[in-house]
């Protein structure tokens, strides 16, 4: 009968693909979700390739998973992944069921799968991953993520005992994850720019998980990233078995030292954060088995998708689009340090309100205070110009972390932001957007190019 069910929710849910198919629709999460309906054992039951990579974490996860899977394609392996859908279960098994034949054979040999960190304890229930490559741990949407203890504990209690786990040595927080597993960690060692003790807004962890006393830091890079040790215990950042010991962003290289041997690699992009992603991709394809000249001749090839970071020139003005995820403190906070790093003169477009939660949600607001808005206020920021429904919070934040008045300029009408650009005076201009509003970044890049900004 369990059977009977299993191949009349696969059958359904091919047709469902097919149908959205002939709508010019990407199955992203929805023939997974009515399998999973018809029947809920669905993911154990279906065929799945030999070797499971799993990436999770709070911020990067969809780009160490493309740059994964842009490297394993590029060097020919038949992939099944769900890049194009959702990192829930019923994407994963949406992904699985696009590929299985009505007969539940995958011929696929290796998965990539983007999986969400809540959603650990119903995926790892039936979909045993290899390795697991885990990002960082941060705060995260306070209403869905509560703390980062609350995630460690979904992902731990889940964790099946095989899973090799591919980890960041940096972060001590995804450091506490499978007490029991087998672990291979990734680092970046001491930076010109690190210092003793960050003075980022959020530091999710700050004393020792062993006895209690304060951390203190052989370098602190931001928030809680760096190396950590306890002065009272012999707890401390575990040693990286894949550092990165040189950035050479002139030449845009990056030499990763493994134990016996250092290699360079190209540098895709060069913010730090975008560095631990593509760190943490080579170290997985390395375990795998890639040889580092194949990584390295592939990932020459690779970008960081535009809809996260696109850059041109438009009437002799530098226009970057970056994403900037609403709600998430850390992730925003980055690409505002990101963008203060940055030479000469800029503006900035903020257009970070979260989809239409800005409207109803009240949680809303609470990550403006976590988020380090303080970074923008620099003399070389010309214009903060802030567009949508929640344009007032953002101002109040800005002027709260002591921007100027006179440098604010708020909206609610986000596609009129660009008029406000004071062209005479910038060098740069920064389009800083949620993912649900790539669409409008795009729009004012056009506004830009027809000069109607
Ligand atoms: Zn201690």
């Amino acid at each position: 009968m369990k059977k009977l069910r299993f191949y009349v929710a696969l059958f359904v849910g091919k047709l469902s693909v097919l149908v959205l198919k002939l709508f010019k629709k990407n199955a992203t999460y929805m023939p997974g979700k009515i399998a999973i309906k018809i029947c809920p054992d669905f993911l154990k039951y279906i065929d799945k390739p030999k070797k499971i990579i799993a990436v999770t974490g709070t911020n990067g996860k969809t780009t160490v998973c493309n740059i994964i899977n842009d490297v394993l394609i590029d060097n020919g392996y038949n992939v099944l992944n769900n890049r194009l859908g959702s990192n829930l279960n019923s994407g994963i098994a949406t992904a699985l069921l696009s590929k299985a034949t009505l007969n539940n054979k995958i011929k696929q040999d290796i998965a990539v799968f983007e999986i969400d960190e809540r959603s650990s304890k119903i995926i790892y229930k039936n979909i045993k991953p290899d390795y697991l490559v885990c990002t960082n741990l941060f705060r995260d949407s306070i209403k869905r993520n509560a703390h980062t203890d609350y995630i460690v504990d979904i992902i731990n209690s889940s964790l099946p005992k095989e899973t090799t786990l591919i980890l960041n040595a940096d972060d001590l927080i995804s450091c506490q994850l499978g007490k029991k597993n087998k672990k291979i960690y990734f680092g970046i060692d001491k930076l010109d720019t690190d210092v003793e003790e960050t003075n980022n807004i959020i530091k999710d962890i700050k004393t020792c998980p062993k006895c209690d006393s304060k951390l203190k830091y052989k370098y602190a890079r931001y928030h809680h990233i760096g190396k950590a040790y306890c002065p009272n215990c012999d707890f401390a950042s575990p040693e990286s078995n894949f550092l990165v010991k040189n950035i050479d962003k002139d030449r845009k290289a990056i030499i990763i030292k493994e134990t016996r041997k250092s290699y360079r690699y190209y540098m895709i992009a060069d913010s730090i954060f975008n560095i631990y992603n593509e760190l943490a991709a080579i170290s997985i394809l390395r375990i795998i088995g890639l040889s580092a000249t194949k990584i390295n001749n592939s990932i020459k090839k690779t970008k960081i998708v535009e809809t996260r970071i696109n850059e041109e020139e438009i009437a002799g003005k530098k226009v970057i689009t970056h994403l900037s995820k609403g709600q998430n403190p850390v992730a925003a906070s980055r690409v505002f340090d990101y963008v203060q790093s940055k030479p000469g003169k800029k503006a900035i477009i903020l257009i970070i309100d979260d989809c239409d939660d800005a409207k109803y949600s009240s949680e809303n607001l609470t990550w403006l205070y976590d988020a380090d808005f303080e970074l923008l206020n620099k003399e070389d920021i010309k214009q903060i110009i802030i567009g949508g429904v929640r344009a007032n919070d953002y101002y109040l934040r800005l002027l709260f972390a002591g921007v100027p008045e006179e440098r604010l300029i708020k909206t609610v009408n986000e596609l009129e932001t660009t008029k406000f650009i004071d062209k005479d005076n910038i060098d740069t201009i920064f389009i800083l957007h949620d993912i649900y509003k790539y669409d409008v970044a795009l729009k004012l890049k056009q506004n830009l190019k027809e000069d109607k900004g």
